[in-house]
């Protein structure tokens, strides 16, 4: 990072106490002897992966989940040496950095698992691999028959060791009876599987299938290990689910006003001309916008908090800036309001951990998304401040 970057206004303060008090919640909610994978995929949910991964580990996590091979890479580069799972499918070009970092690939086809073989054979070292079983996810993993002939392969290999056996839910966190019926059954499912490829000469390693919605609600799909994400960074998947902890945001986007002017009734504001005055008004522009991941969707539907107290946004945001109206002299609305008070500087709360402000999840209602989608979109122009 460049020095200049940090002194930017516009800054996602990751508030590394949240971080461990969420990983508590999720030690409290499983076994002393359930092992954690804890997700750091899309550089930790836009968290920073290398400083996250850092703190779990040293809070004593067991290993950290990744996507791409490259972000596996990122981790060791940066001196990680746990266990990295890959949850994603390498493409062929990428395997030779899978062996080189030693990332252990989630793998459901005989002809994935033969090109890893082939490109651990390489290397002359055993590569570790869990086998992906698609239970109802429908995205990667074998169907659970073949499960027991491709764990046989893997075990057989010189060059493979089958460390572990594993699915994935798509609907964890719903509390609808039928999404309720559809992961106790997955769980069914997946037991039956893995007792299969046991029946099949073949030990399974470690059995893991929980995310975060499991870590939640479905204490009998905990396993042996538990791969949560999105409860670590301090959000429940699903909104309407039971909350058994309460977790604490530990990113907060945050700007500062970097210009303030008064317009008269009649006046509009930014692209589109969507927002008109309808008395005097002070408006306030911070210098940040879609380009550093707050959604364009969010524009004249946000509010922003400044000292505590909430106002609106005032039209459009643009790629690098956003206007919020402070409010009008002797308006009754904006009556509890600092209207003159407000100067060039002051702080202003995006989204995030203090208390009057919206969360990841409430700006992810609005625009009609999910917590995780709102913090990984934060860009790379936002300095990310470790507290
Ligand atoms: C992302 C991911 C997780 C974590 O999911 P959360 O909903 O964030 O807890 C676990 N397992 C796999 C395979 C994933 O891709």
């Amino acid at each position: 990072m460049l020095p200049e970057m940090e002194k930017r206004a516009t800054k996602a303060l990751i508030y590394t106490d949240n971080l461990r008090h969420n990983l508590k919640a999720v030690k409290s909610l499983i076994k002393a002897e359930t092992k954690i994978c804890g997700a750091v995929k899309a550089d930790g949910y836009g968290h920073g992966a290398v400083e996250v991964s850092k703190i779990l580990l040293a809070e004593g996590i067991d290993c950290l989940g990744v996507s791409a091979v490259s972000e596996g890479g990122e981790l060791r580069e940066a001196g990680i040496k746990a266990p990295i799972l890959l949850f994603g499918h390498a493409d062929p070009d990428e395997l030779a950095g899978i062996c080189r970092w030693k990332l252990q690939p989630f793998a459901g086809t005989l002809s994935y698992i033969k090109s890893l073989e082939k490109a651990a054979e390489k290397t002359g070292k055993t590569l570790k691999i869990h086998l992906k079983v698609d239970t109802g996810m429908g995205r990667i993993g074998c169907p659970p028959a073949e499960a027991p002939e491709i764990g046989a392969y893997i075990q057989a290999s010189p060059f493979l060791k089958l460390q572990g056996t594993c699915t994935h839910f798509p609907v964890s966190d719903s509390i609808s009876k039928e999404d309720r019926e559809f992961t106790a059954e997955q769980i069914h499912l997946f037991l039956h599987t893995v007792d299969e490829v046991r029946r099949a000469g073949v030990d399974p390693g470690l059995i893991h299938a929980a995310n975060s919605g499991a870590v939640a609600s479905w204490p009998d799909a905990h396993f042996d290990m538990v791969r949560p994400g999105i409860i670590l960074y301090g959000y429940y998947p699903d909104p309407a689910m039971k909350r058994p902890r309460q977790l604490k945001p530990v990113m907060q986007l945050e700007s500062s006003i970097s210009f303030l002017k008064e317009i008269e009734a009649g006046k509009s504001v930014s692209y589109g001309r969507s927002w008109v005055s309808r008395k005097r008004s002070l408006i306030g522009t911070i210098p940040v916008g879609y380009a550093d991941g707050y959604n364009r969707l969010l524009s004249n539907r946000a509010e922003v908090v400044i000292r505590g107290k909430r106002y609106p946004l005032a039209g459009r945001i643009c790629m690098d800036q956003t206007m919020i109206d402070l409010g009008s002299p002797g308006d009754e609305k904006f009556e509890n309001r600092d209207y003159s008070d407000i100067t060039v500087g002051e702080k202003v709360i995006l989204f995030g951990q203090d208390e009057s402000a919206p969360c990841a999840q409430e700006l992810g209602m609005i625009t009609g998304t999910i917590p995780y989608e709102v913090t990984c979109a934060v860009s790379k122009r936002v300095p990310r401040i470790y507290l």
